[in-house]
């Protein structure tokens, strides 16, 4: 009997024991933290053998493949260790793929992952049965084990793929890549792209890259690093024979020769980001044979995702509008181009070595005002103070937003959009989102 030692007993980890006990591995499940009880009760009615707040050293080096949940960096003693001696170390997507033979859609980049994973599962659901799983939801092992999905989209981390080596997604996205956790990647920005490419690694050209040429990080890696997929790049900009590019109001897509047009006057997500992530959508849906309309009427009727750009409510008609899960520069900068109309903007939190150059422009023409909210607001002080006539400070979301709404008038926009990680002040993005949310209905 094969062993599977599994790190990590979250979503990932519980998932992969469960589906390796069922292909008939023996299979041990390790925790260095504690483990919720939710898991627990899992592993202990379906008989795997467990352990939390510690790792039992011999056990696990014992193990002839090891399943390390994303969340472990390498550099953590147990995982050196299983390196030094060869044994294999991959991701709950590598060990999950090997048990299904459906078509799989894998999407990654530093921004839109979510976004884009749930609307092509929600463009492909329509016609194919289709499963949606990766950082979404239940995990895709526990899914390969319950469900007998045609087809999956898989929401995929740059830390899922460090773990990936005969993964081999029929259809790949990269949404676009900008530095993010570089701390896990020694700092090298290379390395990082490196790994959001190893969603490419084993395609040949019978299968599909779709990424954003518009994106310099990417055409860059492309040029010097040739790889064997057929390439479908999408642009807002230039003209692309093979792939998807805006024209004036409509987006066309062209797979050997054959051409769709989508409008996007009523794509119900709003900013150029969510065009993109709409072509990305769209072309995974062409490629799979979905119908024109359905892409159409699906593209109209997806509402979107809970704190991306999530509009929240309409106050003397000032739009309150939570975009907490904009935790880097990047993704503000795609809030702030979408804002049509005079802004008071909540930013701050948990600084990850940003730079806010990129802000300044937006900042200049939209922003009436700023309200920081974070422990440490020194660095948006220093960049934005002479931009606006009003810069504030508070510790507390209740005050941002009773500030906020006192500033805002008729036809203004109040933004949530941190372009900061959280955890100074709230568990995590969605916790502070719903502050935001819970405040502006108390208002
Ligand atoms: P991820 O899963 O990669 O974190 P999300 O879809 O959750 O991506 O979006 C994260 C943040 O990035 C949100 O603030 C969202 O509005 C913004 N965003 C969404 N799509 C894009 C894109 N294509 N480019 C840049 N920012 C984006």
């Amino acid at each position: 009997m094969k062993r599977l030692v599994v790190l990590g007993a979250g979503e990932s980890g519980v998932g992969t024991a469960l589906l390796g006990k069922e292909k008939g591995y023996e299979v041990f499940v390790s925790d260095k933290g504690k483990i919720k009880e939710k898991y627990k009760e899992v592993l202990i009615h379906n008989e795997i053998e467990w352990e939390d707040q510690q790792h039992t050293e011999a056990k696990i080096l014992n193990a002839d493949v090891v399943m390390k949940s994303p969340g472990i960096p390498d550099k953590v003693p147990i995982v050196k260790a299983l390196l030094e001696k060869s044994i294999p170390v991959i991701s709950e997507i590598e060990f999950a793929s090997q048990f299904t033979g459906a078509t799989i859609v894998a999407i990654t980049g530093s921004n839109g992952k979510t976004t884009t994973s749930m609307l092509t599962h929600h463009l492909l659901k329509q016609e194919l049965n289709v499963g949606l799983a990766g950082n979404i939801g239940d995990s895709f092992a526990k899914q390969v084990l319950e469900h007998n999905y045609d087809n999956y989209v898989l929401e995929i981390s740059s830390f899922q793929l460090d773990g990936c080596f005969n993964f081999n997604p029929k259809i790949a996205v990269i949404t676009n890549i900008v530095p993010d956790h570089l701390d896990r990647y020694d700092y090298k920005f290379e390395n990082y792209i490196a790994s959001k490419f190893r969603i490419a690694q084993n395609q040949t050209k019978d299968d599909y890259l779709i990424y954003d040429a518009d994106d310099e990080v990417i055409s860059d890696y492309l040029k010097k690093h040739p790889i064997q997929s057929t390439l479908l790049p999408f642009s807002l900009t230039k003209t692309i024979e093979n792939g998807a590019y805006l024209n004036n109001e409509n987006i066309i897509i062209t797979i050997n020769n054959n051409k769709i047009i989508m409008p996007t006057k009523n794509i119900a997500l709003e900013g150029k980001h969510n065009i993109k992530n709409a072509m990305a959508a769209s072309t995974v849906a062409h490629l799979l044979k979905i119908r024109k309309q359905t892409i159409r009427e699906s593209l109209e009727n997806f509402q979107g995702v809970e704190h991306r750009l999530e509009q929240v409510l309409k106050i003397n008609k000032v739009q309150y509008i939570n975009d907490s899960k904009a935790t880097n520069v990047n993704a503000t900068y795609f809030a702030l181009e979408s804002m049509d109309a005079p802004t008071v903007w909540i930013v701050g939190g948990v600084d990850k070595g940003n730079d806010y150059t990129e802000l300044f422009q937006f900042v200049n023409e939209k922003v009436k005002a700023i309200i920081c909210l974070g422990k440490d607001n020194v660095k948006l002080m220093q960049n934005f103070s002479s931009m606006v006539d009003i810069i504030v400070e508070t510790e507390y979301m209740s005050e941002a937003v009773k500030i906020a709404y006192k500033i805002a008038e008729s036809g203004d926009n109040v933004l949530l959009s941190p372009a900061c990680a959280s955890f100074d002040l709230f568990e995590n993005y969605e916790d502070r989102g719903r502050q935001f949310k819970d405040a502006v209905r108390n208002l």
